[in-house]
């Protein structure tokens, strides 16, 4: 009882929408839980270990080592190149995801330590407009995977994403063509890549940088795929497998080659890093 009104508030609105922020409802085992607890934890759920989406400032602050982060292209943004409208212009949505993330685009890339090792790390936020792969994202894996060839240090890039970011139209295509290029690039200059899944990776970006991992790992229980189960069901006409479009699934079909809970991934990047250090050249 106690519990439901401090989770009521003092609004009395619906439980589920929790509004002072100090709760907040798992919708994995739906179980109300501490909000600082999750976040000690990584953003996981401390009943089921559902992973909750994590902001990319969450996340390089959990895999890079204390004070050893550079940003690279932090003020990179997006131009309206077909002067696009969906309700609102373009811009102001670029305007509006910015104020409400903090963030320039839905992505951040730089230069760090990983347990001591460095590399160039690209980290994906679903928060800004579904993670979505534009121009700008595009150019900033692009670069980043161009000077991490030229450093001759490891590319990771953490994936979160709903998929090519349509406001760009066909320039947002582009950058799937333009992001495997450098990394074809960097694939013969023999600079190994590893590619992170998080919940939801799709589409476009699971079309072309996500899926080129020279290693990829998934978060447990993630999304991933290309197109969404409704569509793929109504084309092929055909009942898909139970828990099609998972990390478990795609693990087992071949498509990631490990599992890595969130608490684990900055150890197993290390782990794995070490083994694929890039020969001197
Ligand atoms: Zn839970």
């Amino acid at each position: 009882m106690v519990l439901d009104r401090l989770r009521r508030g003092a609004t009395g609105r619906d439980p589920k929408k929790i509004p002072d922020g100090l709760w907040e409802k798992c919708p994995s085992c739906q179980k109300t839980v501490f909000k600082r607890l999750v976040e000690e934890r990584l953003d996981t759920c401390p009943e089921c270990n559902h992973h909750f989406k994590m902001t990319a400032p969450r996340r390089i602050a959990s895999l890079i080592d204390d004070g050893t982060w550079q940003e690279w292209d932090a003020n990179m943004t997006s131009a309206d190149p077909l002067g696009f409208v969906d309700g609102k212009s373009y811009p102001e949505r670029i305007a509006q995801q910015q104020a409400k993330t903090g963030l320039k685009d839905a992505v951040l890339t730089g230069r760090g330590k990983l347990s001591g090792l460095d590399i160039g790390l690209g980290v994906m936020d679903f928060s800004f407009n579904g993670g979505s792969m534009g121009s700008v994202v595009g150019e900033k894996l692009t670069r980043q995977f161009e000077r991490c060839l030229e450093a001759r240090i490891p590319a990771v890039v953490i994936s979160a994403s709903g998929g090519a970011r349509m406001q760009e139209g066909v320039i947002s295509l582009m950058q799937m063509a333009k992001t495997s290029a450098a990394l074809a690039r960097m694939r013969e200059g023999r600079v190994p890549f590893i590619s992170v899944l998080t919940n939801p990776t799709m589409a476009g970006v699971m079309a072309s940088y996500a899926s080129l991992g020279d290693v990829i790992i998934a978060e447990p229980k993630a999304m991933i795929g290309f197109t969404g189960a409704r569509v793929i069901q109504e084309t092929i006409k055909q009942e898909l497998p139970e828990g099609f479009q998972t990390s478990e699934f795609v693990l087992k079909h071949g498509q990631v080659d490990l599992i890595a809970a969130r608490q684990d991934l900055k150890s197993e990047l290390a782990r794995i890093l070490n083994y694929l250090k890039p020969p001197k050249v």
